[in-house]
């Protein structure tokens, strides 16, 4: 029986990203396709029968497929640079607990699957969660079809290309039917869970989250004859702003507010710009607060950017709402993990998508660097198995 860490041992060296660091592993790239050659691999093993569903979802199943299942499972693909632990770390712990259930001769009464989602991270094609979007209907099948890659191959072309009709994309009633209860296991992706005390958490909600995109305008001009009194310079007034934003959010407990992306136009050091775009991002775990405090970031950057000789407009480009994971999943959740803290998270994942169709829940694996996205990304080989044990636990007491 292999340990959580000794599976990821083995796909350690699959997609390594010498430039940025870590991994880099896109949907359907060959880092990606070996994952998932690897998964099926150890899905046979382990006896499981495997299917691959219209919209590139694979099901590894314990059990004949059935409607209510129980299923766990995570995604394989990574952001660029990404590290070891988003994603694989639920596929391995997913296999590893059920090890741990068969070992404990545990007779499910109802089948239980293993699900690895595609283009959970959108660093392809751009919409993050795409394959549990499809499976759900939360995003239509024609949107899906002609999302482009940066080299300009549609998310058709390449699933074609992998063995897919896209014809065949889009809401899929039988394999949502099948999903009785959904819990995903997932690295921490923030500092939740402390160096001492227990390295297992249950998810609450996922924090709502939204992009804006702020336009700042100004008057282009020569960067030499140009006085400094004469200016309506967009670029000063964009620096004002991003402090506002930091400002604005670190006054609201919990909010999350962050400036990441900022574009001058045209872009030349001897210009002062005539226009810049920034583009923001706004998380907290009340709708209705997310959307007050856009309104005073609008309203603050006006002022900075009438102030500045200079105007601003601001739209949404993107908003999800908070995700509430399901009341009685969590208790259950809860009661299978005493000790382990309830935590909300600030990230998106397949979970919570499925939460709007399916009762679902998640449970958290210490992150001791509160780093991911990134190298650093961590988890100690110790919370690792607790993690799959936790697994384990919870995927017991609901079969
Ligand atoms: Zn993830």
């Amino acid at each position: 029986m292999e340990t959580v860490s000794q599976l990821l041992e083995s796909i350690s060296d699959v997609g390594r990203d010498t430039a940025r660091g870590g991994y880099s592993r896109p949907v359907y790239s060959t880092a990606e396709l070996d994952l998932r050659g690897w998964f099926v691999e150890q899905a046979g093993r382990r006896g499981l029968e495997v299917e691959t569903d219209r919209n590139g979802i694979i099901w590894a199943w314990w059990g004949a497929p059935q409607k209510g299942a129980l299923v766990t499972g995570s995604h394989l693909d990574s952001v660029p640079g990404g590290g070891a632990f988003d994603g694989p770390l639920g596929v391995a712990s997913a296999l590893a607990a059920v090890d741990v259930l068969r070992q404990r001769g545990v007779q499910p009464n109802r089948s239980l699957a293993i699900t690895v989602f595609p283009e959970e991270e959108g660093s392809r094609f751009g919409v993050a969660c795409l394959g549990s979007r499809l499976l759900t209907g939360a995003i239509g099948p024609d949107k899906a079809r002609n999302l482009r890659d940066a080299d300009g191959n549609t998310f058709a072309e390449v699933s074609q290309g992998n063995g897919l009709d896209p014809e065949h994309f889009g809401r899929d009633e039988e394999a949502l039917a099948r999903i009785g209860d959904f819990v995903e296991l997932h690295v921490e992706q923030g500092r939740g869970l402390g160096e001492e005390g227990p390295a297992i958490a249950v998810g609450s909600s996922i924090l709502g989250h939204g992009r804006w995109k702020l336009t700042v305008s100004g008057q282009g001009n020569h960067a030499g004859t140009t006085l400094m009194q004469d200016r309506a310079d967009p670029m000063v007034a964009a620096a004002q702003i991003i402090i506002a934003v930091q400002k604005s959010a670190a006054a609201q407990p919990d909010a999350r507010a962050t400036v990441g992306r900022l574009e001058p136009i045209p872009g030349g050091t001897n210009v002062i710009a005539s226009r810049v775009q920034l583009w923001l991002d706004v998380r907290y775990p009340e709708d209705a607060v997310t959307g007050a405090l856009v309104e005073a970031i609008h309203g603050k950057a006006q002022k900075i950017a009438a102030f500045e000789g200079c105007s601003v407009t601001l739209t949404e480009e993107s908003y999800s709402g908070t995700v509430h994971f399901d009341a009685a999943l969590q208790r259950q959740l809860e009661n299978a993990l005493p000790g382990a803290p309830v935590l909300a998270t600030g990230a998106g994942h397949d979970a919570g998508v499925l939460a709007g169709y399916v009762p679902s829940g998640m449970i958290f694996v210490r992150n001791p660097t509160g780093i991911s996205h990134s190298p650093e990304e961590h988890v100690e080989d110790d919370d690792a198995d607790a993690g799959a044990g936790a697994l384990a636990d919870v995927l017991e007491g609901l079969l």
